[in-house]
């Protein structure tokens, strides 16, 4: 018999184990069951004392978030330790957990890693591993800690404690070193196997360039050295599929910082191309779903801004100038049109709701450091819509728009979502805008949407911006990579501030609800993140070019030229290769450049009116006739709706 005294232990295989108050977790388990614990929705180190308030103590391994991201936060203490065991006057900077790995930033006081410094520290972390210290969590005064870190030179970290309003601090100590830090951390650094640095880039303390530049070392830990492997197989991938890379390569597009200024994009025509098809099927697909198109002008009067308060809290990212002594602003979102043109009459509650949609062009100010080839820019075009509804037609708005995501996302092969439910913190209302039975409501609202889709979703209390709840969906490419896309976002502020009603029923003026949404988010990222989810080879509805017409020779290039006609003439997008290189040369560089049917022709063909296609990645087709071939074509290039 168990005695009720005791507290259930849950391990990750789910079997269950009972631990004695005042003893430790881990020593009520198996060896090496699990990496933390969370107890009431806190995590804690395995090494805690069990506490008899404890009704249940959750332990979670490395296949949890938590288990990983605690692997990784106490990786990255292995880093830290293993730079001061070689550079003891490096000042340690912050070292958190990320998505994918664990970074630290080190101050060397301007000398930055060589290649055999990132070995040797490398070896020095196996070493570390080795040692299999135990890490134990103190907690000292704040001024103890103040104290502490300044006899060691810490100054970064005596910085961080001064600003910290906590009485009382934590530190994590694994044998000599010792950090600040909340944990919580695995009970040993023996539990970290297999672990490797992945890059090293120069990273601004606090992420501003007024302050001291700092090394930041990445790496990447996990249980088993295959884990690593496969891991490191990937990343292979990615670089092969970077974006960055591809863009260029294939003439789609560039990013000429140099001469035009950072995170501003320059379309080439096969981008262009590649491009304008996802709009013309983002617009028809809206139009079918009930959507208005609209158009905005780019910059405004800063008054707008000021109305709609992004002056006020947005200003930093914003492109102000004047002209004849007047504000204008270039617009950093599309918001604040659309209102205007639901506002440029009285709405009755029978014309509700009214969608709005828009591929609106948008500029932001990002840190130079910040930007990202595609994926992070200045210059971008969302596929911004924006919802005003009755309160009682939130739930299914918002059906429509999960709906309407999966029918675009899906349409670029894309079936696997994640997603996250942004609610605010009912314990501080004040930091909200409206009240908590508004808030209660969208929130009911967004969830009940999200169930009635099938959805498995996290929530996210205390994420959502001050103005209203949100539902985030990230998407999972080809190499299970997450991106975030599709924004759902409920906003109580704007129609405050811009009035924004509608004539009810009893003939009374009511608030009108407003949502925001963008569902590929920006077309820039989208592409970006869509050339590498494909590796290049665009599918064939969205390709630029989808057939490439290929002659044996030069006496063949009349029939060539006539087979290229007819296809372009039939709303085939064809290319003909007349350079004066061999027929087995042009082939491949027709797969260089992911071309996805190549229709050859010679002498045979030329005689029966044929083509010899060969499709790429599958090979030899066989012959067929022009009409056969483009109604093929065709067939299978309609866009998905
Ligand atoms: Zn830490
Ligand atoms: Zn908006």
């Amino acid at each position: 018999m168990v005695s009720t005294a005791k507290v259930r232990i849950k391990l990750p295989s789910g079997e269950e184990v009972y631990g004695e108050p005042g003893t430790r977790i881990i020593d009520n388990m198996p060896r090496r069951a699990g990496l933390v614990a969370r107890v009431g929705g806190r995590l804690v180190d395995l090494t805690s004392t069990i506490r008899e308030d404890w009704s249940l103590v959750e332990v979670l391994d490395f296949d949890s978030e938590e288990g990983r991201q605690t692997y990784w936060h106490t990786s990255s203490h292995i880093l830290a330790q293993a730079v001061k065991r070689l550079f003891p006057h490096a000042k340690l900077g912050i070292g958190p957990p990320i998505e994918n790995g664990f970074y630290y930033d080190f101050d060397l006081g301007g000398y930055a890693f060589t290649q055999e410094d990132l070995e040797r520290i490398e070896e020095e972390m196996y070493k570390i591993i080795g040692e299999d210290l135990p890490i134990e969590r103190l907690e000292v005064s704040r001024e103890e800690a103040i104290k502490k870190f300044k006899e060691m030179g810490e100054t970064y970290k005596v910085e961080l404690l001064e600003e910290m309003s906590d009485e009382v601090v934590s530190l994590y100590k694994q044998g000599e070193f010792v950090d600040l830090c909340r944990g919580p951390h695995l009970p040993s650094t023996g539990y970290v196997r297999a672990i490797k640095i992945t890059n090293v880039s120069s990273a601004y303390w606090r992420g501003d360039e007024r302050n001291p530049a700092m090394q930041r070392i990445y790496g990447i830990s996990f249980p088993a050295q295959e884990m690593l492997r496969k891991h490191l197989a990937l990343l292979e991938e990615a670089k092969r599929r970077d974006h960055r890379v591809l863009g260029p390569k294939l003439d789609l597009f560039s990013i000429p910082s140099e001469v035009i200024g950072p995170g501003l994009v320059l379309w080439h025509p096969k981008g262009a191309l590649a491009r304008k098809i996802i709009e013309d099927f983002l617009r028809e697909i809206h139009l079918r779903n009930g959507y208005q198109l609209v158009y905005t002008p780019h910059i405004a009067w800063g008054s707008l801004w000021e109305t709609s308060g992004h002056l006020s809290y947005y200003r930093d990212m914003m492109y102000v100038f004047e002209k004849e002594g007047v504000q204008h602003v270039v617009k950093p979102m599309n918001c604040p049109f659309h209102i205007l043109i639901y506002k440029s009459r009285s709405r009755s509650y029978r014309e509700l709701p009214i969608r709005y949609f828009e591929l609106g062009t948008v500029y932001r100010y990002e840190r130079s450091g910040t930007l990202h080839g595609l994926l992070r820019v200045r210059g971008f075009t969302q596929d911004d819509a924006h919802i005003f509804c009755r309160r009682d037609q939130l739930e299914d708005e918002i059906v429509g728009v999960i709906t309407l995501m999966e029918e675009i996302l899906s349409a670029f092969g894309f079936e696997e979502y994640e997603v996250e439910l942004s609610t605010w913190d009912p314990e501080h209302p004040e930091d909200y805008m409206g009240s908590p039975e508004v808030w209660e409501h969208a929130q009911n609202a967004l969830a009940k949407a999200l169930e009635r889709k099938g959805y498995e979703y996290k929530v996210m209390p205390g994420e959502a911006a001050f103005y209203g709840p949100k539902i985030d969906v990230k998407l999972v490419d080809s190499l299970g990579r997450k991106w975030q896309c599709t924004t759902i976002q409920v906003d109580f502020n704007l129609p405050e501030k811009f009035d924004v009603t509608y004539v009810d029923r009893d003939g009374k003026e009511k608030r009108a609800v407003m949502v925001h949404r963008a569902l590929l988010g920006s077309l820039e990222r989208f592409f970006g993140i869509l050339v590498e989810h494909y590796a290049g080879e665009l599918p064939l509805w969205v390709a630029p070019v989808q057939v490439r017409v290929v002659p044996v020779s030069d006496k063949n290039l009349p029939y060539a030229k006539a087979v290229y006609e007819k296809l372009v003439s039939l709303g085939i997008r064809a290319e003909l290769d007349d350079s004066p290189t061999t027929l087995s040369y042009k082939i491949r560089q027709s797969e260089v450049d992911r071309v996805p049917y190549i229709a050859v022709v010679g002498r045979k063909e030329e005689k029966t009116g044929t083509v010899s296609i060969r499709r790429r990645r599958k090979g030899d087709l066989g012959k067929m006739s022009v009409d056969e071939f483009a109604k093929m074509i065709l067939e299978q290039s309609k866009m998905p709706i």
